[in-house]
Parts: structure tokens; C-alpha cells; sequence
């Protein structure tokens, strides 16, 4: 029943399962294009079995319960498409573990849902010798689907040595070197990038910038020839430039060095099937998949001259959010409704 589950979950394109154990009963919800839908309610005594399951398959200890607990089923012993990451969590009525299913497989930049605008800058930048990319948003806002598309697409145009720094590796890439952090073993994204400087690559992608270190790090990469995509926490195209600037040290490299910027947000797509109104393809929520909304700020050198000024007032996003959603609702991809959820339009 457990394989059962995890099956349907991949079936149905979620991208987590939550089994919680409440006072009365225990409670199964996947998260479907981002919100959590109930799927079904079982007695606690059988979730209880299921809990030992899930934990037997990804090897962590199953009489334990009022500790947390991280692991990972491989595929092959729930016969899914890719691995399972299990997180076991104590709560006061019982154990919680969300199960998070990973992507099967790597979407193609022309696939991702951009408009022709972004997706030009994006393949621009690619095509590049060097510079830097850095994706924003929100958790679950699709920054990790954008950069396996870059990957797929360098991969396939070759030529050039890849590495990735990833927290973890979701999808293997075939034609890349991908690593994962280890923070137990002192593998930070800081201590990785360091020594992969001497790996002699061209393309280097590090999962996050989280703090000075990786910041100057990436920053002197872009400008000494490499080829450089990461993410950050903000909250807007300028709050990637404050933040970069409050935590490097060394301005000149970042200035010259910074290509591009996505800061993202993923619109729930309207059900292809039924136009919203519900239906068994979609779970009857009414929508299918999702639509990306980006706001992006391409650097030439007026933005790199400001820039390197302090004035960051001058700088305006090629496209804002409020727009990007406009234009999704306007076609006919999402509605009002996901605009308002998601950006607050
Ligand atoms: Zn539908």
C-alpha cells in the first residue's frame, strides 16, 4: 500500500507527500503545482505501519519516534521514477514525515514556460564566454527547474568543463560533474567552490550564496572567465543587488561580472482539460501544471556604471512581476485568482 502511494503521488505529479498523525486520525496530503490537497485519512494505528515502512525503506531507525530523522529512499525499492528524501519530524500527536519526490526528468530551457524576451536573454547568457546569472524567489518557485534547463542546454551544446555545487542533487545531468554539500563533513557551498576552481572548469553552478565567502567567490569566477549561475534569498531584482553588495567585498569584481537576473514566481496553469472548472486529470482543483512569472534586469554597462556609483535607484527591471502576471492572465495560461495567491496583484 505503502509502494502504492508513492506511486500514485508520482502519477499525479506531486512533488510531496505529507502523512501526519493527528489526535483521531492520521491524514495524507500531496502538494499538487504547489498547494496541498487531502487524498485520504486513515486510523492512526495503520499510518503508525506505514511510518515504520517508510522509515524501513530509507534506512533510518523505525522505533524512533520522538526525534527527527532525514533519509532517502532509492527508487528501486519503491519502484519509482527517481529517489524519495524523507524527512520524520516529532509533533505532539504523533510523527509527521513529508516524502519529497524529485523531478523525473530535466525540462528543456524552450519547455520552461518563459517568454520569448527572457528566454532569449537566458540562451544570450549561456552563449556567453563568461558573467554570472543569479536566480530569486521564494522556496518552491522553480529556481532549481531553471537551472537544470541551463545545465541541459550547456551539456548539450559540449565544449565546456561543467560543475555543479548542489543542497542536493535532484537529477543527474549526463556530460556534468555534479556534487553534492555534506555540511556534517565541513563540504559547505564555500569550501566546495573553492576547490572546484582547481578542477579547471568553465561553467561553475552553486546552489546558494549564503554568505561572503561564496559571494566574493562567485563574483571573482565570473570575472576571471567562468561562466557562473547561483541563487540568493530576496525578495526583487534590486534586493539581489543589495545583497550581493552588502555581502562581497569586492565590488569591482561583482559589478563587472553580473549578467542577469531572474527573481521568480510560478503561476498555477489553468487545467488544459476543463479551463478551471475541475476534473479528474486535475484532481478537480482546476488547474494543471504551472506558468512562470519573472521579473529580470539584464546588466550593460550603464547598469554596471550606476552600479559601481552606489545608484542603485536608476536601475529598472526589463520586465516587472505585476506585468509578467498581466500577460499570463491576459493569455489565458492562469486566472485573477493565482495572480492575487502568488504575487498579491
Ligand atoms: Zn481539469
Amino acid at each position: 500500500m505503502v509502494d502504492g502511494l508513492l506511486q500514485e503521488a508520482e502519477k499525479a505529479g506531486a512533488s510531496d507527500i505529507h502523512l501526519h498523525i493527528l489526535a483521531d486520525n492520521a491524514a495524507i496530503d500531496f502538494r499538487l503545482d504547489g498547494v496541498l490537497k487531502r487524498v485520504r485519512t486513515l486510523p492512526v494505528e495503520e499510518a503508525k505501519r506505514w511510518c515504520g515502512r517508510l522509515k524501513y525503506l530509507a534506512k533510518l531507525k523505525t522505533y524512533q519516534e520522538s526525534l527527527p530523522q532525514d533519509g532517502r529512499i532509492p527508487k528501486e525499492a519503491c519502484r519509482t521514477k527517481t529517489d524519495i528524501r524523507v524527512s520524520c519530524y516529532p509533533t505532539v500527536t504523533g510523527e509527521k514525515i513529508v516524502l519529497r519526490l524529485f523531478a523525473p526528468e530535466v525540462l528543456r530551457l524552450e519547455d520552461l514556460g518563459y517568454n520569448s524576451d527572457l528566454r532569449t536573454r537566458l540562451e544570450r547568457f549561456l552563449r556567453q564566454p563568461s558573467g554570472m546569472l543569479l536566480l530569486t524567489g521564494p522556496a518552491g518557485s522553480g529556481k532549481t527547474t531553471t537551472i537544470y534547463a541551463c545545465l541541459q542546454y550547456l551539456a548539450t551544446a559540449g565544449g565546456r568543463h561543467i560543475i555543479t555545487v548542489e543542497d542536493p542533487v535532484e537529477q543527474i545531468v549526463p556530460g556534468i560533474t555534479q556534487t553534492e554539500t555534506n555540511d556534517t563533513r565541513g563540504l559547505t557551498f564555500a569550501e566546495a567552490g573553492k576547490r572546484l576552481l582547481r578542477q579547471d572548469p568553465q561553467v561553475l553552478v552553486i546552489g546558494e550564496i549564503r554568505d561572503p565567502d561564496t559571494a566574493n567567490l562567485v563574483a571573482r569566477a565570473s570575472l576571471t572567465g567562468h561562466l557562473v549561475i547561483s541563487t540568493l534569498h530576496a525578495g526583487s531584482c534590486v534586493g539581489v543587488l543589495d545583497r550581493m553588495l552588502e555581502m562581497s567585498n569586492d565590488q569591482y569584481a561583482l559589478t563587472s561580472g553580473l549578467s542577469l537576473i531572474v527573481n521568480q514566481r510560478l503561476l498555477r496553469r489553468l487545467c488544459g482539460k476543463c479551463q478551471g472548472t475541475g476534473c479528474g486529470e486535475c484532481f478537480n482543483t482546476g488547474y494543471h501544471g504551472r506558468v512562470p512569472v519573472a521579473e529580470w534586469m539584464a546588466l550593460e554597462e550603464v547598469q554596471r556604471e550606476a552600479l559601481r556609483r552606489g545608484n542603485l535607484a536608476t536601475l529598472k527591471p526589463g520586465c516587472t512581476l505585476a506585468t509578467a502576471a498581466r500577460e499570463a492572465v491576459a493569455s489565458g495560461l492562469s486566472n485573477q485568482a493565482e495572480a492575487e495567491r502568488v504575487i498579491g496583484l
